[in-house]
């Protein structure tokens, strides 16, 4: 296949809000019966519910101290809530799943430590029960659906030089169109649902993408399947021109390029994970974003030709959490390596540069100085 638009496969990636209430997944029930009546094949990913990531990093650190059992509390009570509210029972898989959590807490707290892989375990949790969720909902909706493990999709790339942390915590997928995978999926439920955030290393371990990360695993889903569209449902109806909670006379942009994308989604705007755009960039699969609560909303598109190619200012965004780090050196004339000295540092602690500024002469004579922003 050579041309996404051919493809009958289509990615739905549902956020942490979008799949946290009865009323949002009457909805994500309606877009994937709409996509299966337009003869596509919808494959379902969506993260853990809102807050349930924070709360798992919560019990990771209450473990330690020894303290878990609240945490562990409120975590079962928000799943079994919703499958309640969803009319739906707790499946043993949800209850195996609390369990194993609750294994690992005590396990955390006997040791006194977390290593990164524990960590990646623990939160990965939070994916594998929202979709246990997720797909009994839509199987009590009448839908042919089919739960899938993300880590049997997603496969972590060696990055020679990543540190253990960063390959644990922060993967990076390979995301080469797969006819193998999109055979065996052709062959499984009309509708398949999986996991954001999680994917797994070459010893089979579970990994993860990095918070906010399902953004990222749709994105690569959708590039392996050579899907015709990757469609981000979330909690605002496209990307703007500013943060419309912040700015309430922020535009929406109605179609947007994939750089014009990447350079919004990276300089702060929340609504794309900056990791997402790449792999749709690079096999031309249109990206949209929609609003779970308002579907009917056109929202915003991403494709190759989206932008309209203007000098002017798109949005306007802000980055919290930026350390701004500056060095100088004396006798900097002709001195090897200085810089590359200072950027091991942050790869050392897996920390990524956003921004770099470096000159030979500063105001003091002879100086080599650099600044650098940083953030995880
Ligand atoms: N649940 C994960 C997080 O909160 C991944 C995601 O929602 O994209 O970071
Ligand atoms: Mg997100």
């Amino acid at each position: 296949m050579t041309n996404p638009t051919d493809s009958h496969w289509v990615v739905l990636k549902f956020g942490g809000t979008s799949v946290s209430s009865v009323s949002n997944w009457k909805n994500v029930a309606a877009v994937v019966r709409a996509r299966l009546d337009e003869g596509l094949r919808p494959v379902v990913v969506h993260s853990a519910l809102s807050g349930i990531t924070d709360r798992l990093e919560q019990l990771l650190a209450k473990a330690l101290a020894g303290d878990w059992e609240p945490v562990m509390e409120q975590i079962e009570r928000r799943h079994c809530d919703l499958s309640r509210d969803l009319g739906i029972p707790i499946s043993p898989e949800l209850e195996h799943h609390f369990a194993e959590l609750r294994k690992m807490a005590s396990g955390i707290h006997l040791i006194g430590e977390v290593s990164d892989r524990l960590r990646a375990r623990v939160m990965s949790t939070g994916e594998l029960m929202a979709t246990r969720i997720g797909a009994a909902y839509l199987a009590s909706e009448g839908l042919d659906v089919q739960w899938l493990d993300a880590r049997t999709l997603l496969h972590a790339e060696e990055r020679a030089g990543a540190t253990a942390r960063a390959n644990y915590l922060s993967a990076t997928c390979n995301f080469e169109p797969d006819p193998a995978l999109q055979q065996r999926l052709a062959q499984a439920g009309s509708v398949l649902l999986t996991q954001g955030f999680i994917a797994s290393d070459s010893k089979g371990e579970t990994v993860l993408l990095g918070r906010g990360g399902s953004d990222t695993s749709g994105s690569y889903i959708a590039a392996k399947l050579h899907a015709r569209r990757l469609e981000i449902w979330t909690d605002v109806p496209g990307m703007f021109t500013a943060n419309p909670r912040q700015v309430p006379n922020a535009r929406l942009l109605k179609s947007l390029d994939y750089d014009e994308a990447q350079e919004i989604a990276s300089s702060g705007a929340k609504v794309l994970h900056p990791r997402c755009i790449l792999p749709v960039k690079q096999y031309s699969i249109a990206l949209t974003v929609h609003d779970t609560q308002r579907p009917d909303l056109s929202g915003t598109v991403v494709t190759a030709t989206g932008g309209d190619g203007g000098a002017r200012v798109k949005a306007v965004c802000t980055k919290k959490g930026i350390t701004l780090i500056s060095m100088d050196t004396l006798g900097m004339w002709h001195q090897v390596g200085f810089l590359a000295d200072a950027f091991a540092v942050f790869k050392d602690h897996g920390l990524s540069v956003d921004l770099g500024s470096t000159r030979a002469l500063s105001r003091r004579w002879c100086r080599r100085s650099a600044s650098c922003a940083a953030s995880k």
